[in-house]
């Protein structure tokens, strides 16, 4: 199953009706959990959602709304007594506020600690980008490759099994059999999370060619002064983001608490993002992955 699970949508202040940040991205049989603001471990038990499905917590920054729910979460998963590894990633300027943070909570073992301070691969198929906000901030990305699918009949008329479909995989072909005669292209899917940035280079690298990308969406266009000045994104911007990139579902969230009602902002990212499904994100909504697209990009 691949699926987001909002467990918070609030910026800096929260609301009655916005919690503090908070992502789960249920992958496989991984769970991404992005940026657990205070109250993250209650709106688990909201969503219905168990802390042992948590392989992997991603911090974008250390302020307050957006790391304050991590000693909860720690301290939960160790009152469950999850014996998996659970990595926590987050920019290597912050060392200090995390161990902080991972000190006031209760013991877990398995927890590991890695840190990052570049672009790059930290993970198998997560990568990070720098973004443009007032402490060292990273976005996230999850990409599965492309790849094969095969087609078991054809497969048996060519007669190729077992071991020789990894071979014909890797080689191309075999036997005078091509790859293409017995698979068709198979569409990795891609996610994207940025969040407390102005627009900036690496969101745009992490936001290129997604299936689902979660953004922040502070303000509305009116308020692209407070955006300017506290280094955010507008609506508008938002939507840029998404129509340079192609994005496909573009999840908005991490309101300011002055918008009681987001439909003004989804109009304003939607009015310059015509090609994408725009969606402003309330908690506990749970979005599905797009459907895989049907040819290999
Ligand atoms: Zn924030």
């Amino acid at each position: 199953m691949r699926e987001l699970v909002v467990l918070g949508t609030s910026s800096h202040l929260p609301t009655r009706a916005r919690n503090h940040n908070g992502y789960l991205l249920l992958w496989d049989g991984d769970g991404y959990l992005f940026d657990p603001g205070e109250g993250t471990q209650r709106q688990m038990t909201f969503a219905g959602i168990s802390a042992s499905k948590i392989t992997h917590i991603c911090l974008t920054h250390v302020h307050g709304d957006h790391s304050y729910g991590l000693p909860g979460v720690i301290s939960r998963l160790a009152a469950d007594g999850v014996e998996h590894t659970v990595q926590l990633h987050y920019p290597e300027s912050g060392e200090a506020f995390v161990r902080a943070l991972v000190g006031v909570s209760a013991p877990l073992s398995t927890l590991q600690l890695v840190p990052h301070g570049s672009a790059g691969q930290i993970a198998s198929h997560l990568s990070v980008a720098p973004l443009r906000h007032r402490v060292e901030t990273f976005g996230y990305r999850l990409t599965e490759p492309d790849d094969r699918t095969f087609l078991p009949a054809k497969l048996s008329a060519a007669g190729i099994s077992g071991s020789d479909v990894g071979k014909l995989r890797r080689e191309g072909s075999l036997n005078g059999v091509d790859l293409d005669d017995v698979s068709v292209p198979r569409s990795g899917q891609s996610f994207a999370f940025i969040m407390d940035t102005a627009p900036c280079p690496g969101a745009e690298d992490l936001a290129d060619g997604t299936d689902m990308l979660v953004s922040e969406c502070t303000f509305a266009d009116e308020e692209s002064d407070l955006a300017r000045d506290y280094l955010h994104m507008t609506a508008g911007q938002a939507g840029d983001l998404a129509h340079r990139a192609r994005a496909r579902h573009l999840v908005l969230t991490h309101f300011s608490s002055r918008y009681a009602d987001t439909a003004r902002l989804v109009a304003q990212a939607q009015a310059r993002a015509p090609h994408s499904r725009v969606t402003a994100a309330n908690d506990l909504d749970r979005f599905a992955m797009p459907r895989r697209r049907t040819t290999a990009v």
